[in-house]
């Protein structure tokens, strides 16, 4: 037996010195927050690194696609999906707006591109698609239908920093891309999100900006119900330690997955991620898909085998965000029938660039030992 527990992920740290060496300069500026010195540094130092005309800070990632909602000036109906974390269909419900729920693919989880137009009506202002688990969506048919009745595209991009398709930075499209920055994710700033977005969005930058401290025009002028939801320096700080080391972590993270993929390769009944064409993924989750009948165990048993190894893999996304009981029924997921299948048979393992490999191919080999 395993002492030491694994979690389903460990926040990526940089050396302790080239922290304390950030905050020494914040220490002599006494400058703690409202778009200091190293904010101003991280924004650009990340708009080079994913390759997008525009970044702007935000104290986490909720608030990113909370604010952009707003900026956009959204009204109506937004088309979305249920296969996501809370805080997508929260943003859309907290803005007044009615989410509509599409389905996903079943190849790789994110938006049906088919079934969108279908839920389109008057009513219908954007489309916020969830890049999920580093794959991404058909960002180019999103585009085409939002182009034809005239739609704005948010991004839910918190599983997919620093990813690229045919070389480009992920981010760069649709009107907007947010990214989290939260402990857990691929990148952090302990807490932190920012929105991407390019030069014909100029007027959802000043928004934005302005939102994200109360609405503030200048000293004598407030004319928008903004939030709080600056980033602070210390945050900023840890973000540009971060982002020194974020390849090398992506580097290892793939080196897990690759563990991960020879060792259920062709094993009946469990469906990987796919590679997607064009695609350099983040390798940000490892999910796997348990279709009980043919591989013998259901996805609680194997979730349940790992527990007693002191393995803790999570249930991303498990309940699909239309069956919160914070919506009281007014959602019904059999319309969204590949999600609410998936959420059944979904576990996604331990990755994190820190994991040896030794471990990675021992829960593999638990995962395994579970078919019958
Ligand atoms: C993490 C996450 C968020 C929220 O980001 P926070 O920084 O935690 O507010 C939103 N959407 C998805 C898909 C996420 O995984």
């Amino acid at each position: 037996m395993h002492e030491e527990e694994i979690l389903v992920t460990r926040p990526s740290m940089p050396p302790i010195e080239e922290y304390i060496e950030e905050l020494r300069d914040i220490w002599e500026s006494r400058w703690l927050t409202n778009m200091g010195a190293k904010h101003r540094e991280l924004q650009q130092r990340l708009e080079k690194y994913l390759t997008v005309q525009h970044v702007d800070l935000l104290t986490n990632g909720h608030m990113a696609l909370e604010l952009s909602m707003q900026a956009l000036r959204l009204t109506g109906e937004v088309i979305t999906t249920p296969f996501t974390f809370a805080s997508t269909t929260h943003a859309i419900v907290r803005n007044n707006l009615t989410p509509v729920f599409c389905d996903i693919n079943e190849n790789d989880y994110t938006i049906d591109v088919d079934k969108i137009e279908n839920l389109i009506t008057e009513r219908t202002s954007a489309i916020v698609p969830v890049h999920v688990y580093g794959n991404i969506c058909d960002v180019e048919r999103i585009q085409e239908i939002a182009d034809e009745h005239n739609l704005k595209v948010i991004y839910d991009a918190a599983h997919a920093f620093g990813v690229r398709y045919k070389g480009k930075g992920i981010c760069s499209f649709g009107d907007v891309s947010c990214l989290s920055f939260h402990a857990t994710k691929v990148f952090n700033t302990i807490e932190g999100g920012a929105v991407c977005f390019n030069d014909r969005n100029k007027d959802f930058g000043l928004d934005i900006y302005r939102l994200k401290n109360f609405g503030i025009r200048n000293e004598e002028c407030v004319d928008a119900v903004g939030a709080n939801a600056k980033m602070n320096e210390f945050c900023a700080a840890m973000g540009l330690c971060n982002l020194r080391h974020v390849d090398e972590e992506i580097k290892k993270r793939k080196k897990i997955a690759d563990i991960y993929r020879k060792a259920f390769e062709g094993t009946e009944g469990l469906k990987l991620n796919p590679i997607q064409k064009d695609v350099e993924t983040n390798d940000s989750y490892f999910p796997v898909i348990f279709n009980e009948g043919r591989f013998g165990a259901s996805r609680d048993a194997v979730r349940a085998k790992l527990a007693e190894n002191n393995i803790f893999a999570r249930r991303y996304f498990y309940p699909l965000t239309n069956t919160f009981e914070a919506f009281h029924g007014k959602y019904d997921p059999s319309k969204t029938p590949v999600a609410l299948k998936y959420s059944r048979e979904v576990l996604t393992l331990p990755i994190y660039a820190g994991l040896p490999p030794k471990e990675a191919a021992r829960i593999a080999d638990i995962v395994l030992s579970c078919k019958k």
